[in-house]
């Protein structure tokens, strides 16, 4: 029988996240997470998920090699090892495939070229993806690895959505253009919504809000992206937990001709320092919403803010699309049922209404929260990156190998 077994790996600068799925039913066999790497501290904890043990170990890991070899460890401890014949191929999840990778590929020189190649457009996020796959290929040179790119999903938008006003010649040399994040997430959940209502996604306009940490939007017609809120990098468009989204770039040059900051600082202030966090020190929105029950006005102004921006780009992407649907996902859009309730309240013109008790139910399912024979559908609709890097990763070589 044809292996079956997909290992998804999640690179970042200091981790590694992983997962094992089963594509012959897409469940999981094994989750787990390295943290730390290159630190003392370093913790690596892994779950099976045929008994839901969880292990833990605490203590250096010196570099993602030796992060790799412990991940393949904890594996080999389930019976489910790097070398095991039932492993069908690792997809690893690339954050910036530029304009080149519009579809999941399976890596060779070239690719690990053409990915080096476009550090300079996510300095923080391409290198720790290389280093991973590097580490990943050194281990199991003989397996597929397939690289599934955060901006592929957007390579559809056509060039009045994808490109800055600025000159051309410019924009061209230095490759800036809006590529857009998320696109794993923004695929999966719009082609779920479209199953939620029983329509093909071909047939379905959506507008996904991917509300977590990280925040993007996105207008998906007939399950083609036509636009999306990030743009060069993951900084553009939303409110998120630390990065400003969109700004005028004036306030850039302000910020170093007269607040005298460097480009570092101010890189740092606009990504990590902005957003809920600055404007009232949290990030977290479970916090956020418990301060403001508490009256707190600092973090009531940070909430407003934030669903001011969410309300600007559902009306933008109004104007794009003829919207079937708008589907709430990530940590923030599937849990805080205020944040939905006020993303959407005086925008009943637009045919779109929350019904209360539907928004305050939780669950693990995606599912309608819009009063029965709404015109718009609104939804809640989990993502899972991890599934879509595997079904895509699986649909590439799985079947063949
Ligand atoms: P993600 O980046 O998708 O993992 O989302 C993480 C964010 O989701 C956290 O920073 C929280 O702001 C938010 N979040 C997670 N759980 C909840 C919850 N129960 N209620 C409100 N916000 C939540």
């Amino acid at each position: 029988m044809s292996p079956t077994h997909v290992l998804v790996l999640n690179s970042g600068s200091s981790s590694v996240k992983y997962q094992l799925l089963d594509m012959r039913d897409s469940s999981r066999l094994a989750t787990g997470l390295v943290e730390r790497i290159g630190e003392q501290t370093s913790r690596i904890k892994h779950t099976a998920a045929a008994t839901g043990d969880t292990r833990e170990q605490n203590g250096p890991i010196a570099d993602h090699q030796a992060a790799l070899k412990a991940v393949a460890e904890e594996l080999a401890r389930d019976g489910l090892g790097l070398d095991s014949p039932e492993l069908a191929a690792i997809g690893h999840r690339v954050v910036h495939g530029g304009m080149f990778f519009s579809e999941p590929t399976v890596i060779d020189d070239a690719v690990l070229t053409e990915i080096e190649r476009l550090i300079p457009v996510a300095p923080l996020h391409n290198p720790a993806n290389l280093t991973g796959i590097r580490t990943a290929m050194a281990l199991r040179p003989d397996l597929p690895q397939v690289a599934v790119f955060d901006t592929a999903f957007h390579t559809t938008m056509p060039e009045q959505a994808a490109r800055y006003a600025i000159d051309t010649k410019i924009a061209d040399r230095h490759r800036i253009r809006r590529y857009g994040f998320h696109g794993t997430s923004h695929a999966y959940v719009s082609r779920e919504t479209a199953r939620l209502l029983g329509r093909a996604p071909e047939d379905v306009n959506v507008i996904v809000l991917h509300l977590g940490n990280g925040a993007s939007a996105s207008a998906v017609r007939g399950g083609r992206c036509v636009d999306t809120s990030m743009g060069l990098t993951p900084l553009e468009g939303l409110v998120m937990g630390t990065r400003s989204g969109d700004l005028d770039p004036a306030v850039i040059f302000h910020l170093e001709r007269v607040g005298g900051m460097s480009m570092d600082e101010i890189d740092t202030l606009l990504n990590k320092r902005s957003g809920l966090f600055g404007l009232c020190g949290d990030n977290d929105m479970r916090e956020i919403q418990r301060r403001i029950d508490e009256g707190d006005a600092q973090a009531r102004l940070a909430f407003d803010i934030y669903i001011h921006r969410l309300k600007k780009y559902i009306g933008a992407y109004y104007a794009v699309l003829r919207v079937d649907a708008i589907a709430f996902t990530a940590g923030v859009g599937e849990n805080a049922a205020p944040v939905r309730e006020a993303a959407v309240a005086g925008l009943e013109g637009l045919g779109l209404a929350v019904d209360g008790d539907l928004n305050a139910v939780r669950g693990d399912g995606p599912r309608l929260i819009s009063p029965a024979g709404a015109r718009v559908a609104v939804a809640v609709v989990p993502t899972d990156e991890e599934l879509e890097i595997a079904t895509q990763t699986y649909a590439l070589v799985g079947k063949g190998s």
